[in-house]
């Protein structure tokens, strides 16, 4: 979720207050395996030193406002303590999982080759794009996929976990949502080099396998149509071999994304409408685009379209840049535009007045209204 930091970094506002709206909930569609799933989601940070009174407390809290899925980090030692209490209440847990960005990864850094490497040659193993904590490795390498699959073959083998969920499963940004650029001092007008990945030796090989082209040789490799499909394809293979191995053990898999395929593809290169999910959460944060709240909508419609209905599609809302009143505006938004439900992000936000939104949004769910 590092938009959500670069976010809190920046001190941006929100956007636009908009006219009241309401809409019939909708479900749109169902996962692959025909589980029923939750209407509205939370993401989480593990937070293990929450005491279990704390967490029931905080699950009821969710609950009475109609969330019940819940999307937690922290890996097996969290998934082992909240599963339980969840299931008691009804309610889903998926692990939450940083798949390509490693950032400190301890396995991961004893192979320096594992990592991405930018146009200009700097490894994301010593140098890093934006902030530190971003080490991402490189898509294309079978050791990097084994890795990653190990990790999602020990979540799967939680008990009582319902999915996997992966984050950051693309590469890193060649160009900053608009808002973000001035944070960093930068203004992005084409795909700079230090933030253009990957040219390791196992991507250059790869490419020039399948297309016959040496990318070292190319005056200009961001013109290169062949050369953003190889990229595209590398993560869609990455995340379509997991989705493999996720269902063949009954569970689900999803991701969270960038607002819609058309964008994403441009900002880093995650052609999501190819990937075979069971549910995807579009990171729907207006103000990282400079938009209003209208363009939750718009940004919803697109990814509904480009996934031909097919996949539900939970809009990812941004808490700490909704009042309570836009957030009633943007979950009515998001289902009129055909989401299956909503996401935020996250409990630290989550003000009395969001809790009332959700409330309302549940009410008008429940009398048809
Ligand atoms: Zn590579």
């Amino acid at each position: 979720m590092d938009k959500r930091t670069f976010l809190k970094n920046s001190g941006l506002l929100g956007l636009g207050l908009l006219g009241a709206a309401t809409a019939p909930w909708l479900t749109s569609c169902a996962p692959a395996n025909g589980a029923e799933l939750p209407h509205n989601w939370m993401w989480f940070h593990a937070h293990m030193e929450r005491t279990d009174e704390e967490w029931e407390s905080i699950l009821l809290t969710l609950k009475s406002a109609g969330i019940t899925g819940i999307l937690i980090g922290g890996g097996r030692p969290m998934l082992s303590r909240i599963i339980p209490m969840a299931d008691k209440h009804g309610m889903d847990v998926h692990a939450w999982m940083w798949t390509l960005n490693r950032n400190g990864d301890q396995e991961a850094l004893k192979h320096p080759d594992w990592y991405a490497v930018s146009r200009d040659g700097n490894s994301c193993f010593d140098v890093r794009p934006y902030v530190d904590y971003y080490q991402w490795v490189c898509p294309s390498k079978e050791e990097v996929y084994q890795h990653i699959l190990q990790q999602v073959t020990e979540l799967c083998g939680v008990p009582g976990l319902k999915g996997v969920h992966l984050d950051y499963v693309r590469y890193s940004d060649v160009i900053l949502p608009e808002a973000l650029q001035p944070v960093y001092n930068l203004v992005q007008d084409k795909e700079y080099p230090e933030f253009d990945f990957c040219y390791c030796p196992t991507c250059r090989e790869k490419f020039k396998k399948a297309y016959g082209i040496d990318i070292q040789t190319v005056e200009d490799p961001t013109s290169l149509l062949e050369w953003r499909q190889y990229r595209y394809d590398s993560v869609t293979k990455l995340v379509n071999r997991l989705s493999k191995e996720v269902r063949q053990r009954n569970k689900l898999i999803t991701a969270a994304v960038f607002p819609y395929p058309e964008l994403a593809r441009t900002i880093c290169r995650q052609s999501w409408d190819e990937w075979h999910l069971d549910a995807v959460f579009p990171m729907l944060y207006q103000n990282f685009y400079n938009k209003p709240v209208e363009w939750i909508s718009y940004a919803t419609k697109k990814g509904i379209t480009d996934t031909r209905g097919k996949v539900p599609l939970y809009a990812g809302l941004f808490l700490p840049e909704l009042s309570g009143e836009d957030l009633k505006i943007a979950i009515d938004y998001s289902l009129e535009a055909g989401a299956s439900g909503v996401a935020v992000f996250d409990y630290g936000s989550f003000s009395e007045a969001h809790q009332e939104a959700f409330k309302t949004a549940l009410l008008e769910r429940d009398t048809g209204k």
